[in-house]
């Protein structure tokens, strides 16, 4: 089993580079942001919830985050592992998670963390706002969402480099070079 998690900003790449991990080590892919927006898509009373906080960049709750994942492994038993993108997205989440693993009797591998320069992810941010039509990808939003990183997420990279399992990984280049540097951080430590 290879679970993992692929770490940073919004706007580092995760979503683009998961795809890709997930075909070649056939991993199940949560991605937290991504389930929270198809409740939101639904219109039911809980994605109405959701959006209110989401649209302003804030954090939804941990119990509603573990929910959510919880949800999902039991509908996916099969898989040779798991690619979370978008948690554990604070502390407390990294502690839910660790819980998480012991539950599942399994390990969890650790982050991968693409790091990319500020003024780039505002950038790209810009950018996929004006296709993905996502409520959160507007200057102001942006901001937030990068507060709210800096402030509560980037602790978590912190949490594993201190246990040794953060694994960074250049996120700037053509999507095939940081392909590789990601494949490649994950070959050296598990072998
Ligand atoms: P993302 O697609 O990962 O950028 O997530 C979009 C939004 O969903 C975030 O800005 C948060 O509002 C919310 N969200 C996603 N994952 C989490 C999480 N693990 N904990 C709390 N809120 C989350």
């Amino acid at each position: 089993m290879l679970n993992l998690a692929i770490f940073g900003p919004p706007g580092a790449g995760k979503g683009t580079q998961s795809g890709r991990l997930v075909e070649k080590y056939g991993l199940l892919y949560i991605s937290t942001g991504d389930i929270l927006r198809k409740e939101t898509a639904s219109g039911s009373e809980l994605g109405q919830e959701i959006n209110r906080i989401t649209s302003q960049g804030h954090f939804v709750s941990d119990d509603l985050i573990m929910r959510i994942i919880r949800k999902t492994i039991r509908e996916n038993p099969h898989a040779n592992g798991i690619l979370f993108d978008g948690f554990p997205r604070t502390l407390s989440q990294a502690a839910l998670l660790e819980g998480l693993m012991d539950e599942l009797t399994t390990r969890f591998f650790g982050v991968l963390g693409l790091e990319v320069p500020r003024e780039e992810l505002i950038e790209r941010l810009l950018n996929r706002g004006k296709v993905s039509g996502r409520a959160d990808d507007k200057e102001a939003v942006i901001i937030e969402r990068l507060k709210e990183y800096e402030e509560k997420t980037w602790p978590v990279a912190t949490y594993f480099m201190e246990r040794n399992r953060y694994y960074p990984v250049d996120g700037t280049g053509t999507l095939d070079q940081i392909f590789n540097r990601l494949v490649s951080q994950i070959e050296k430590h598990t072998c």
